[in-house]
C-alpha cells in the first residue's frame, strides 16, 4: 500500500535544518467519489459535492466554494511550476550514508520534500520506497507514482500538510470526509488532493476510490 507521509520540523540532514520538511515513507494504507464539479463550478451545490473527497456531508455552500477557490489556485500554481522547466526529481545524496534513524525513516520514504517552496528552488526528493508497491498501498505502480508526485507538489507549491486527525491521514488510513475529519481538514492534507487529482484523470477504479474514501 502506500506510504505514509511525515512531516519534520526539521531536515534529514544539518543542512536545512530550520526548514520544514515534508516526506512520505512506507506504511500502509484510503474517500469517495471524486467530482470534477468541485473544481468546474465556482458555485456549487453541497449536495451536488457531498461524494467528493473534500465535502463532508453538511458542509455549506459558503465553505465548499473556499475549498473550490483553494484547489483552483493551488493546482493552476501547480501547473504554473511544472511549465517552468525547472523542476528538480532526485535523491538527497547525503541519505546514501544515512545513520540516525530519522535519516533512516527518510532514506525509507517514498518521497519528501520542503513545503510552500521553502527551499528556494522546485526539488521533489524521491527515495527508496518511491518504486514499491507496499501491501496496503492504495494505488500500485504508475498511478501510485503518479500520486506520490502530485502530494508532493501539493506540499511543496500550494502549502498543503499531512493532517494527523486520528492518524496521519494518508489515504491506507482513510481521507473520507466526514464530521470527524471535516472538509477544513481535507482540503490542507496532501494525500486528498492527490487522490482527487489521480480521480479527476480517470484512472482510479471504484474500489480503490472506496478504500481511500474510506471514513475513519
Ligand atoms: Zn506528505
Amino acid at each position: 500500500m502506500l506510504g505514509a507521509c511525515v512531516r519534520s520540523a526539521s531536515t534529514p540532514t544539518p543542512r536545512d535544518g530550520q526548514r520544514a520538511v515534508v516526506g512520505c515513507y512506507p506504511r500502509r494504507s484510503p474517500v469517495r467519489h471524486y467530482s470534477q464539479k468541485v473544481l468546474a463550478s465556482p458555485v456549487a451545490d453541497s449536495a451536488d459535492l457531498s461524494p467528493a473527497p473534500f465535502a463532508h456531508p453538511g458542509a455549506s455552500t459558503g465553505d465548499i466554494n473556499v475549498w473550490i477557490t483553494t484547489l483552483l489556485q493551488g493546482f493552476k500554481d501547480i501547473i504554473a511550476m511544472l511549465n517552468r522547466g525547472q523542476f528538480v526529481l532526485t535523491d538527497w545524496v547525503p541519505l546514501r550514508n544515512a545513520s540516525t534513524q530519522q535519516e533512516l525513516d527518510f532514506l525509507n520514504s517514498e518521497a519528501f520534500t520542503f513545503r510552500s517552496q521553502g527551499e528556494g528552488m522546485d526539488v521533489v526528493y524521491v527515495e527508496s520506497s518511491f518504486f514499491v508497491d507496499h501491501p496496503g498501498n492504495v494505488l500500485a505502480g504508475q498511478k501510485n507514482w503518479t500520486r506520490i508526485l502530485i502530494h508532493e507538489l501539493s506540499h511543496l507549491v500550494a502549502g498543503t500538510r499531512d493532517i494527523v486527525n486520528g492518524r496521519t491521514r494518508y489515504a491506507w488510513y482513510g481521507i473520507g470526509p466526514h464530521a470527524g475529519y471535516p472538509g477544513g481538514q481535507c482540503v490542507q492534507n496532501a494525500d486528498n488532493w492527490a487522490f482527487f487529482a489521480v480521480d479527476c484523470g480517470g484512472t482510479m477504479t471504484d474500489s480503490e476510490r472506496s478504500t481511500a474514501l474510506r471514513i475513519v
